[in-house]
């Protein structure tokens, strides 16, 4: 999608620190990181929120997961413990509309989150 950041993020029009990639998926640091790590995975298909996945799109949710397992386990948090977020619409405070997963580690999280 033309006006998308993470579409231009994924299409590298636009530079960020990308520390995986697959078919289906990227991953790369959230420029403003609320954890030691901080990585968004995102599908490379444009899709803006959850509520527009589809039948089709059951593999690709599998993956984005099964991605940010993988870098939780190169970070070494899967042991300590991270949390795994989607943000949706303004309650939530969705503020990019291509879904991703913020995978955050490092810390101690609170609960329930603010
Ligand atoms: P959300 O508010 O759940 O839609 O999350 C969007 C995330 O994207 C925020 O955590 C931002 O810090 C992050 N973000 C915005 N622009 C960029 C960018 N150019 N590169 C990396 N992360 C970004």
């Amino acid at each position: 999608m033309s006006d998308c950041l993470f579409c231009k993020i994924v299409e590298k029009k636009i530079p960020a620190r990308i520390v995986h990639e697959d078919a289906d998926t990227v991953a790369f640091e959230d420029v403003n990181p609320q954890a030691p790590t901080h990585v968004l995975v995102v599908p490379r298909k444009h899709v803006a929120t959850m509520m527009d996945l589809g039948p089709d799109d059951d593999a690709l949710v599998g993956k984005l997961f099964r991605a940010g397992a993988a870098i939780a386990k190169a970070r070494g948090i899967d042991g300590p413990g991270y949390r795994v977020v989607m943000n949706h619409n303004r309650d939530a405070g969705q503020s990019v509309f291509h879904i991703h997963l913020h995978v955050m580690g490092g810390r101690r999280m609170g609960w329930p989150p603010g």
